[in-house]
């Protein structure tokens, strides 16, 4: 996808530098934006050309995967782009950039109106950083549709924000259907996950809406199979993230405990970058997830033994009933600032 519709807001980037006299400066981007990387380095460098900008090439997950911690004593600055900041302490100074994009937003949202049944008054709200600059648009377009929108700031988000890992601005309200303005099934599912109401995918890249109850379906059989296949284990491995915003040390030590109580085996395994390859070597039967929630929901397939969230381990372990499934999320920083 071409991202060239996005506000990388090079003049912020260049006030920022100047303020702190930065000498030597890192860009970090998502995945999707690394494309953008040497033409943003490029434009920064036309303008202050004593300047070093350094791009950091390794994958990127979001705010919880700052940059700051593997800086060397050169860095001045990092530039993170296309996340909200998370409260987190960080090694040194970060500029977020929250590359919001140009995308009509119009025509999805009056897509998913159109599928509305006759019950529906009331909307809850939700989007993605790189949208919520139009949320005031969003609002009015439902509006003069003559349904009420509904909006919560959450903790750790703003007003009708998402995060993967952060639900708290959709989850406590009282709507009849919740339309998400944004793109891939990422975040619908989460919300669909935690509301359980009926949710529509407006999607400002393809001008279209859509429902998420088939994938979310599907996603529950898959995490179903897991927990199951995870009731024969006889051992765990309890995967705590080195990243500081993805960390929940008190967490995995209290699981280690969970499982051992339960007569199970349970080791803790430090990591930064998760993937399935790296657990190969460990004598461990399934594995839960403290580090992003997302990667047992999402990454599921690339794992052959189970890999489950804490909630989900509840489940294995008879403290908590399927009919009570839930999210994983992270609300409460352990490095906070
Ligand atoms: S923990 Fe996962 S879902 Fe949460 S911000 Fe980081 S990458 Fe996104």
């Amino acid at each position: 996808m071409s991202t060239l519709d996005y506000d990388y807001k090079i003049d912020v980037i260049v006030d920022k530098i100047r303020d702190l006299n930065a000498k030597n400066i890192i860009l970090q981007f998502p995945e999707g934006l690394k494309s953008d990387a040497v033409s943003i380095a490029n434009d920064i460098e036309g303008i202050l050309d004593d300047v070093n900008v350094i791009i950091d090439a390794d994958p990127c997950f979001g705010a919880c995967d700052l940059a700051d911690v593997k800086v060397n004593r050169h860095i001045d600055l990092v530039v993170h782009f296309a996340h909200t900041p998370l409260p987190i302490k960080t090694d040194c100074p970060v500029l977020f950039v929250e590359a919001h994009s140009s995308a009509d937003i119009e025509a999805p949202i009056l897509d998913a109106i159109s599928s509305f049944d006759d019950n529906v008054k009331t909307v809850g709200l939700i989007t993605t950083t790189q949208h919520i600059h139009k949320l005031d648009e969003m609002i009015k377009i439902i509006e003069e549709e003559g349904y009420t929108v509904k909006l919560d700031n959450g903790m750790g988000t703003s007003k009708g924000q998402v995060l993967g890992c952060n639900f708290t601005s959709i989850k406590y309200l009282d709507v009849d259907v919740i339309v998400y303005v944004g793109s891939g099934d990422f975040h619908a599912l989460g919300v669909k996950l935690f509301t359980q109401k009926p949710v529509l995918l407006a999607d400002p890249f393809i001008g279209k809406s859509r429902q998420i109850e088939e994938f979310h379906d599907k996603i529950l059989r898959i995490r179903f199979a897991r927990i199951c296949k995870a009731k024969e284990a006889k051992s765990f491995g309890i995967i705590m993230s080195s990243k500081k915003g993805q960390l929940r040390f008190d967490l995995a030590i209290k699981l280690k405990q969970l499982i051992k109580e339960h007569g199970y085996e349970a080791q803790i395994l430090n990591m930064d970058y998760i993937s399935p390859e790296l657990l190969l070597p460990y004598k461990l039967d399934a594995f839960v997830m403290t580090a992003c929630p997302r990667i047992a929901i999402d990454d599921s397939a690339m794992y052959k033994k189970p890999l489950l969230t804490p909630q989900e381990l509840e489940i294995v372990l008879g403290l908590r009933q399927w009919d009570d499934y839930q999210m994983d999320e992270i609300i409460v920083h352990d490095e906070q600032t």
